[in-house]
């Protein structure tokens, strides 16, 4: 995919299941890269770029045109850290590193129960975890060379995933035309 050659700042997307420590790893992550982070899930809140709630999954149900649409101008200048648990409707074009954030099981349970999730949402998260469902909609949605899978299970790999970032976007350059 030949990348946007405006962009003089890198994007890139956070990603994961619910719980792995996308808001928290992005939020320190633009604290020390300046860059912009932008949780989906707070712009479809905040934006109405939904098309109401789902009662089962207990969630909005997002409108991927709108918020692709929405942010589109953003994109283009670059500079973002893109934080949500999906990722194969952005285009391709966007992100110049995707990173999915793993966390063991028993670690993401814990979390997840803590945050009130049970029942049904609970187990659907866990086995989201299980089968790898973001890192293979991450394959297949973008390049395997700017794919990272991350390890997210302590306060230390977020402190190490933070500074392995900041270091790539420090180091980061557009390619030449
Ligand atoms: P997400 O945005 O992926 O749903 P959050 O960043 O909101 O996840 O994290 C969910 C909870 O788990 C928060 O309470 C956060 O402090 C904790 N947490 C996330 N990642 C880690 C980690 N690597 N080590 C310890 N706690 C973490
Ligand atoms: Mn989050």
């Amino acid at each position: 995919m030949v990348q946007d050659s405006k962009r003089t700042r890198p994007n890139i997307l956070v990603t994961g299941t619910p719980g792995t420590g996308k808001t928290t790893t992005s939020a320190a992550l633009a604290e020390s890269t300046q860059l912009r982070h932008i949780s989906i899930g707070d712009l479809v809140r905040e934006k109405n770029l939904h098309d109401g709630w789902d009662d089962e999954l207990e969630c909005h149900i997002i409108n991927e045109d709108l918020v692709c649409d929405e942010l589109e101008d953003v994109m283009e200048q670059g500079g973002n850290i893109v934080d949500y648990h999906g990722c194969d409707f952005f285009p391709e074009r966007w992100f110049d590193r995707v990173v999915v954030l793993q966390t063991d099981n028993s670690v993401l349970y814990d979390r997840l129960s803590k945050r009130g999730y049970t029942g049904a949402k609970l187990t659907n998260n866990i086995e989201c975890e299980i089968f790898q469902v973001l890192l293979e909609e991450a394959k297949e949605s973008y390049p395997e060379n700017i794919v990272a899978a991350l390890k997210s299970d302590t306060i230390e790999d977020i402190t190490r995933n933070v500074t392995t970032l900041t270091d790539w976007v420090r180091s980061w350059q557009p390619t030449p035309q």
